[in-house]
């Protein structure tokens, strides 16, 4: 018989799986859960753009594209950039259109990690950064951002965490699960503290679309820095567009050359129906964007004024559509409050410690739920605060 735990990578047995997951498989054995958990839109992926993926495979558009994507597609991704962020990508050689975001942070890691590596990662953030780290055996190196500084990253909290084995600083922005954005005197900041080094910026800028009141800011809008910058993006948050799986990689010719051809032998090319729809969602999308947005906003507002009312200190969410607030006055922890949330009302949060070690006394709340469901959702919670008492 096969001894499967002689066989399996030690690296990988030792990567302990998703706080996230551990809530839903508790939720789909319950009745009448709203679920606040999933970081996933509500919306359907708009009309148009499931068209224009419908209409490719009608004409019999079923092969594989060129390996770094659709030259339409990043020709798209390029003027796309240039219009919303002001970022200046050549399609032919600084774009690479991936399956998600997911595999764009994936060749990140791996074309730039050697063992010991360090990655700084502010934390809490998305789960992932921290096992693509150690998978690569390279070290992730957490630096807590703290709610007094709107979950921001500093310069000085940089400058500590920097040692001779730094090799990039991941910016985790808009920032799941905080909501919390940069500001351009951050990353101005950030560009002097990198100055004499080697260190790489990947920027994970899914959330860039969702911010509430000020315009995305990258990193490599900051000219000292856009050298040393890869732009992580996609669709699936942006244009409700999880399930079709599509993202890309911004960044230097030398890097985006090494990730394409990891890419090539790892993947081929990204799917091709969804490239096509992709065109157009970057081509006709920026109105299905600004209306998706408006709708996240009034529930963003709706919800932060709800759990203050609740008692609930709350960091006001600038991107993104998470909220993160402070559970501390409950007395329980974390891990507590949320599993009891769910089995006691009926409402799935995620622990902020699923997020990293900075994120106990907290619990994430996605709003992208309807108005209909945060308004029960609410009703829920305080009653559960309620028999607290
Ligand atoms: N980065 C962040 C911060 C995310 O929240 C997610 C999805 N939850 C991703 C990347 C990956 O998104 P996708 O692979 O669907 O593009």
């Amino acid at each position: 018989m096969i001894d499967y735990n002689a066989v399996l990578c030690n690296r990988i047995k030792e990567i302990p799986p998703s706080g996230i997951r551990r809530f839903f498989d508790i939720a789909a054995e319950m009745d009448d859960v709203i679920s606040l958990g999933i970081g996933e839109p509500d919306f359907q992926t708009p009309w148009h753009i499931r068209d224009a993926g419908i209409y490719s495979l009608v004409k019999g558009f079923t092969k594989y594209t060129p390996n770094a994507g659709l030259t339409d597609l990043r020709r798209a991704i390029s003027d796309y950039l240039q219009r919303r962020f002001d970022l200046r990508y050549d399609p032919k050689s600084q774009l690479l259109v991936t399956v998600g975001g997911s595999e764009g942070l994936d060749l990140a890691f791996r074309c730039i990690l050697e063992e010991d590596d360090e990655v700084i990662i502010p934390s809490p953030s998305f789960v992932c950064y921290a096992p693509l780290t150690a998978i690569q055996y390279g070290k992730p190196v957490l630096v807590q951002t703290k709610a007094e500084n709107e979950f921001r990253l500093t310069a000085d909290e940089l400058r500590a965490a920097i040692t001779p084995k730094t090799k990039a600083l991941l910016l985790p922005f808009p920032n799941n699960p905080t909501g919390a954005i940069l500001r351009k005197e951050d990353l101005e900041a950030f560009a002097a503290v990198l100055k004499d080094t080697n260190i790489v910026v990947i920027s994970d800028e899914i959330y860039a679309e969702l911010t509430y009141g000020q315009h995305h800011v990258s990193p490599a809008n900051i000219p000292a820095l856009y050298d040393r910058t890869v732009v992580i993006n996609g669709f699936s948050k942006a244009y409700s567009m999880t399930g079709w799986r599509l993202g890309y990689i911004a960044g230097p010719h030398p890097l985006v050359e090494q990730m394409t051809k990891l890419h090539q032998f790892g993947i081929m090319s990204a799917p091709t129906t969804s490239q096509y729809a992709a065109i157009e969602a970057m081509d006709h999308g920026d109105s299905d964007i600004a209306a998706m947005r408006d709708e996240y906003d009034g529930r963003r507002r709706y919800l932060l004024d709800g759990f203050r009312k609740l008692g609930f200190s709350c960091f006001e969410p600038r991107g993104a559509f998470y909220m993160f607030p402070c559970i501390d006055s409950t007395g329980l922890s974390s891990e507590d409050f949320a599993e009891r949330l769910l089995r006691e009302q009926h409402v799935a949060v995620i622990p902020g410690t699923a997020f990293g070690p900075g994120g106990e006394g907290f619990v994430r709340v996605c709003y992208a739920v309807s108005m209909k469901d945060l308004g029960t959702a609410l009703s829920r919670i305080e009653a559960f605060c309620q028999s607290l008492k």
